[in-house]
């Protein structure tokens, strides 16, 4: 007799494994549960249905040759019987039965040979009064997505607050603002936006982006209280009070681990995520799991890690599929990747920023680089900057992240490291990377192999960096701490800003440096500056030659400072 399957979840990891495994072995009797009415949807698509980017909510849910993937659907099409607004209560794993609660019935047991669990991640909630009020929701579901949209497009909406400046919320920001010109601010209780997942110069880039569109950011700051009458009217922080109709609480996610955790199987106390092997097995080999729920490695740290993105969810789902139809297949561990589009820019990383290599135990710095995606003849180019995140002395790359108008190229470039992070690749080894060349596509020396150049010659000592957020802080106190620009560039380039701190700005031409070496102060910081890091290296070099140390290069130079928002020639 065939096996009976039962799968617990049905968004994303699911209906992956519930396909595959009956497309591996037809006779499999599959049984998928599900709290929630609609199921397998593109969660990720919840913003840009927001935003109005998607017009028809059954977008989301339709197949790429435009079927519904309804209970109808999977039944018809799949072969897989769905109970949907049914609540899994308990795991009797020793009768292998589950307990379930059908809407209008009493609780009935479901026998089962194999049980996947797929039951995702819920929004973290705030331990604050108000977040009971209307109007005060997370963004997790397609009814979440609906009732939102539904608010916008009524006009009930002029002033909206999110809190939490991660992926979800950032898009959500974006699409509130720029589709229907809501009063967006963002709350976030860390220092930056994407704490985390980008360093503070990418995200302070991204920062002064979402300024220029007219978002409110409010870092370092936390929500205290919701309140309002009937409905929430104001968000009160823990440095002012926003008026808001609408509160989206995007602070985060937890894996839906208990009924795992209730049944006795492993669960990491580090993350709360399920614990699973490489084949996705859970402590009990008649269980598996993943998604949102697990705890997988992290192959850059070698720790259970959680990592709640679609992606893992349909690449896990797939290797359950087929290990629940007799198969081998194996999920090693991931290195955490995201790509976000925020506005008219794009945030790309993988594997660890500089922050948390270093709170991770690595000795770890960081090489920055702003260079053309073209080749720099080539007509159309923009700008990609580059953090790449190395540990000291062995030159292992751990991680990197960028920003860039061109989101495609940026993806490209962090893809490229993601795919070899996690056979520990070292510096040469991107600096070395082979990448499809001509001019349209990318430069002779790929930004990428730039900037492992870059971290190659911080390593050997040859290039003494100072990051954007270093020299922002040190130009704020430039007279305390004593500071002198050296313009590195052509007089041209460096006129406007010697015009404006005629104190705190000189200007030698990189290829003249030797020459004019006893102008360069001794007693100073000097911090060496050009357009994107590459000239004022080459002078760092000269100068150290001619004995003169007491240097600085400004990775990225102009470049990144323009992006991050500093511009010492416009500010008062
Ligand atoms: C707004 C938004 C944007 C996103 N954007 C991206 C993106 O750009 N890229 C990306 O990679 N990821 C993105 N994600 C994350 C992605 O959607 C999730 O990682 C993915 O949905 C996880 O799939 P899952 O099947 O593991 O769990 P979930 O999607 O959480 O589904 C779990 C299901 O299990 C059900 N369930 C739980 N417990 C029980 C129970 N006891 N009984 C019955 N049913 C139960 C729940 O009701 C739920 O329907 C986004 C998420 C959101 C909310």
């Amino acid at each position: 007799m065939s096996q009976h399957v039962v799968i617990i979840g049905a968004v994303a990891l699911g209906p992956k494994a519930a396909c595959r495994l009956k497309r591996v072995q037809p006779d499999a009797r599959v049984t998928m549960i599900d709290a929630q009415k609609i199921i397998s949807y593109g969660g990720c698509g919840i913003p840009y249905l927001v935003s109005g980017d998607v017009s028809d909510p059954k977008q989301l849910r339709t197949t790429s040759f435009h079927a519904l993937r309804d209970e109808a659907f999977f039944k018809q099409a799949k072969g897989v019987d769905v109970l949907s607004e049914t609540t899994v209560l308990k795991i009797d794993r020793k009768k292998k039965t589950v307990l379930v609660q059908e809407k209008n019935a009493e609780p009935r047991e479901i026998s089962y040979d194999k049980l996947v669990l797929a039951t995702g991640s819920r929004p973290r909630t705030l331990p604050i009064p108000g977040v009971d009020l209307p109007g005060c929701l997370p963004v997790s579901t397609m009814t979440d997505a609906m009732t939102i949209r539904d608010m916008v497009t009524k006009g009930a909406v002029s002033k909206a607050v999110i809190v939490g400046a991660g992926f979800i919320g950032l898009e959500m920001a974006e699409a509130l603002s720029d589709m229907w010109g809501i009063e967006t601010s963002v709350i976030e209780v860390a220092d930056q936006v994407l704490p985390g997942v980008v360093s503070k110069n990418i995200a302070h880039m991204a920062q002064q982006h979402l300024k220029d569109k007219e978002v409110t950011l409010c870092l370092a700051e936390m929500v205290t209280a919701i309140e309002g009458e009937g409905k929430v009217q104001r968000v009160i922080t823990t440095k002012r009070t926003i008026e808001a109709d609408l509160v989206i609480l995007a602070a985060g996610v937890l894996p839906n681990s208990e009924l795992a955790k209730d049944a006795g199987l492993t669960v990491s106390s580090s993350t709360g995520g399920i614990m699973v092997n490489k084949t996705m097995q859970t402590s009990d080999p008649n269980i598996y799991s993943g998604g949102d729920c697990v705890a997988i490695e992290n192959l850059v740290t070698g720790k259970p890690g959680l990592f709640p993105l679609g992606s893992m969810a349909n690449r896990q789902g797939r290797v359950i599929g087929t290990n629940l139809a007799g198969g081998r297949d194996t999920f090693p561990g991931a290195v955490g990747s995201l790509s976000i589009k925020i506005f008219d820019m794009g945030v790309a990383g993988t594997g660890l920023t500089l922050k948390r290599a270093q709170t991770e135990g690595f000795d770890a710095i960081s090489a920055q680089v702003i260079q053309f995606d073209h080749a720099h003849f080539y007509p159309e180019k923009t700008l990609i900057s580059l953090e790449l995140v190395v540990e000291k002395g062995t030159g292992r790359v751990l991680g990197i992240q960028g920003i860039s108008e061109n989101l495609e190229g940026l993806a490209a470039r962090i893809d490229a490291v993601a795919a070899i992070l996690k056979y520990k690749p070292t510096v040469q080894d991107i600096s070395n990377l082979e990448l499809a060349y001509s001019p349209p596509f990318s430069a002779a020396m790929d930004v990428l192999n730039a900037v492992a150049n870059v971290a190659d010659n911080i390593l050997g000592g040859r290039n003494r960096p100072i990051s954007s957020s270093e020299f922002a802080a040190l130009w704020e106190n430039r007279k305390s701490n004593n500071l002198i620009v050296l313009d590195c560039r052509d007089r041209d380039n460096a006129e406007k800003f010697l015009a404006k701190h005629p104190d705190f700005w000189m200007n030698i031409p990189s290829e003249t440096v030797q020459e004019h070496v006893d102008q360069v102060p001794k007693d100073k910081q000097v911090v060496l500056l050009c357009n994107t890091g590459g000239r004022s290296y080459e002078a760092q070099i000269k100068l150290d030659k001619a004995g003169v140390t007491n240097t600085v290069n400004l990775q990225g130079g102009w470049g990144n400072l323009r992006i991050w928002g500093l511009d010492p020639t416009t500010e008062e």
